[in-house]
């Protein structure tokens, strides 16, 4: 990991170390992706080095996210042509627009978030360094074989339409297994320890704009445990219906009923990971 390069010295021993099969991270200034490679030439990396070391480039920008008072409303049809270039799973026919409230001071933004641009290498970089494709064909828009463009959007766009999901979970080594379950099937994961932490991923949630699409909780918790924490969920209006599966070891039938009451589902520990996604898509469809 290199901080940022900035000079010929620093750049030499990073394209080395990646030369010699090291991953090399680090940071550049340059106006987008492709304008790394001449950012690299200027600083004394020859084309063959570049070819053969660097991997891809990602360019970042941080946009500004409307506020929960956006208003929805139908799409125009040249707005959808600015939307052209990004790979949408479904097609567009609604976009919001910032409207403005006391939360964000009438200006109808609240935050930042990330959007990335990426370009890949994806076969290899002789082209590149026979000159037959590489900078300037892909400033144009081209896609070559050697390298795969993917202009600016939302960073796991797959990710985000999957949503959040809050995991309650006291046993640490537990969490991190069924989270990293969670994240696999695309699900962005809040972690908590208890029903409290609950409550406060739920507000800073709100807080944030963040939308939750599921709760996965433990049910024998210290502090605030799984059962109390959802039945004060459920008498918010708002949370009456939100998918909830409890995870439990306890086989016993009072359990079962308990998580039947608070309208969640209910699977065994250790958590099957199969298990848990034919769950979650039912519950979350
Ligand atoms: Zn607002």
């Amino acid at each position: 990991m290199i901080g940022e390069i900035r000079d010929s010295v620093s750049m030499q021993l990073a394209l080395d170390a990646a030369l010699s099969g090291q991953l090399v991270l680090t940071t550049i200034h340059a106006g987008n992706t492709f304008e790394v490679i001449p950012r690299i030439k200027e600083l004394g990396g020859s084309t063959s080095h570049i070819a053969s070391s660097l991997i891809g480039v990602v360019a970042q920008r941080l946009v500004r996210r409307l506020c929960s008072c956006k208003e929805s409303r139908a799409i125009q049809s040249w707005e959808l042509n600015l939307f052209k270039a990004i790979e949408s799973p479904e097609p567009l026919t609604h976009i919001m627009d910032a409207v403005g409230c006391t939360k964000c001071n009438y200006t109808g933004f609240s935050g930042q978030i990330p959007v990335f641009e990426f370009w890949e290498k994806t076969i290899d970089g002789l082209r590149l360094k026979n000159g037959r494709a590489g900078f300037d064909n892909c400033q144009r828009g081209e896609r070559s074989s050697v390298w795969y463009h993917r202009p600016y959007g939302i960073l796991g766009k797959e990710h985000a339409m999957a949503g959040t999901i809050i995991l309650l979970e006291d046993a640490e080594i537990n969490r991190k297994i069924v989270s990293k379950f969670l994240q696999n099937l695309g699900f962005q994961v809040l972690e908590g320890a208890n029903g409290e932490d609950g409550f406060e991923l739920l507000e800073q949630c709100e807080a944030d704009g963040i939308q939750v699409v599921a709760i996965v909780s433990d049910m024998l918790m210290p502090l605030v445990d799984g059962p109390t924490f959802v039945r004060d969920l459920r008498e918010n209006v708002k949370y009456e219906s939100l998918p909830i599966i409890f995870m439990t070891t306890a086989t016993d039938k009072s359990f079962l009923l308990q998580a039947k009451n608070l309208k969640a589902g209910y699977i065994l520990k250790p958590v099957d990971g199969s298990q848990l996604e034919t769950q979650l898509r039912a519950l979350t469809k």
